[in-house]
């Protein structure tokens, strides 16, 4: 049986295991009661479990005098930017983001609409488990009111970036297929492309939680949507996970660029604009550094975590940041990944070039980037990691988070996840060889140290 994991990404579980309404409502009522009242902001993805938890959460908000904004079933960005627009007390979006489909959870969010950050998480544990929250009285209890303009809102704050030519892209008419895994995503993503000019062919666009295919979107999960780029003779192919804060994208051969690229692009983007700092996380592509470095761009490195980076980059007033899982943020729309505003960005690109999307891949810096994990049972990672790192002294390692060994123009990292119970272990170098080569001789060390 797997445990509730909390971390900087919220809380995550699978339904009927480790999570159940019974927490949701413990940890929602908690955070009413830690926000002191106000409005708080409540989406969904499209889970099947979506359903039972909502009321749980919305029970516990209400009960402890806040008033909840439910948006219905919506991307994690969305419930971000309502949360700041509407001026509510919090957000809280209901959702295990590319975890599979037994899996549920919770994000929380502050009123400016980033994540709440990791102590503010471990007090709101504390506080969920120790019961020592309180209901209001029955004249206190808060009002629930429904909104559904808020993906309207979402699409217009897309759509006034400032670097998107709205014009030009209708212009191309581009022809996208689209794949949000019948998550989220599929109650925004067709109708901003829509408003973009492009012809959308979607598949997997029901946001009915019975995910088509393993639902976060690595090259292996695409399957079905690089067939349908090149059946339809689409431009390009887009999948979002199923809170549509990542995305991937598929060139018009029917490849996976790599969810890095998404980030890549955007960053390219992004500088060829507008100068300015570069955040993202440890585990992101070395093909980030090359691109800034070519527009004399400083690049800051967090750990990973949406709310890591997210809050560097509000403190270093970075241009753009994002994680290189496919997770773009720009300031412009708000602090916090989003799928949309990635896909807006690609399409500008795409426009800018005047190329198709594999030609312009040509001229991104190849790294190849290898991406493993172990299941953690039996062992625990956090001493794993001590014993690993006793055996890299005479190694330059870098501790933001886990442990990365940084070698000439390669790097392996290994990081318990914030979000699965597994180690994760990333290796990029110059060639397929030499990552894999990194990846076999850590994960060699690392057996043996287990
Ligand atoms: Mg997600």
């Amino acid at each position: 049986m797997t445990d509730l994991i909390v971390s900087v990404s919220g809380l995550r579980g699978i339904f009927g295991e480790s999570l159940n309404p019974e927490i949701a409502l413990k940890y929602s009522a908690a955070f009413g009661h830690m926000i002191k009242g106000g409005a708080v902001v409540v989406g969904r993805d499209s889970r099947v479990s979506g359903q039972a938890l909502k009321y749980a959460v919305i029970s516990g908000l209400i009960s402890t005098g806040c008033d909840v904004i439910d948006l219905g079933i919506t991307p994690t960005p969305t419930v971000q930017i309502m949360t700041e627009q509407l001026g509510a007390a919090g957000g809280i979006e209901i959702t295990a983001s590319h975890n599979p489909a037994m899996w549920n959870g919770l994000k929380f969010m502050s009123p400016d609409g980033l994540f709440i950050e990791g102590d503010v998480i471990e007090k709101l544990k504390q506080l969920a488990d120790s019961g020592k929250f309180s209901y209001s009285g029955y004249m206190n209890i808060g009002k629930l009111k429904e909104n559904v303009t808020a993906v309207d809102v979402h699409i217009s704050k897309v759509l006034a970036i400032p670097y998107i030519d709205k014009g030009k892209i209708q212009k191309r008419n581009f022809k996208v297929v689209v794949d949000p895994v019948n998550g989220a995503g599929a109650v925004i993503m067709p109708e901003l492309l829509r408003k973009l000019g492009c012809e959308v062919v979607l598949i997997n666009g029901e946001p009915d939680g019975h995910f088509a295919h393993e639902p976060e979107p690595l090259p292996e999960n695409l399957r079905a949507l690089s067939g349908e780029v090149v059946k339809n003779k689409a431009d390009i192919g887009i999948a979002v996970d199923p809170d549509a804060d990542r995305c991937a994208i598929v060139d018009e051969k029917g490849n996976p660029i790599g969810e890095e690229n998404t980030l890549a692009i955007a960053v390219k983007m992004i500088l060829s604009r507008k100068k300015g700092k570069v955040t993202v996380n440890v585990s992101t592509s070395m093909a980030i550094d090359d691109i800034a470095g070519a527009c004399g761009c400083e690049v800051v490195r967090t750990k990973v975590g949406e709310i890591n980076v997210a809050s560097e980059m509000k403190k270093n007033a970075s241009v753009i940041g994002g994680e290189g899982n496919g997770g773009v943020i720009l300031p412009d729309v708000h602090l916090g990944r989003d799928a949309p505003v990635a896909s807006a960005l690609a399409l500008q690109y795409l426009v800018e070039s005047g190329k198709t999307l594999s030609e312009n891949m040509k001229k991104m810096p190849a790294y190849f980037m290898v991406k493993r994990k172990k299941a953690v049972s039996g062992f625990d990672p956090a001493a794993v990691l001590s014993r690993l790192k006793g055996l890299l002294k005479t190694e330059d390692v870098d501790e933001t988070d886990g442990l990365k060994i940084i070698r000439k123009k390669s790097w392996v990292q290994v990081r318990a996840s914030n979000t699965e119970p597994i180690i994760r272990i990333y290796s990029e170098a110059q060639s397929r060889e030499e990552a894999v080569k990194l990846q076999n001789e850590i994960s060699g060390k690392i057996e043996e140290l287990i």
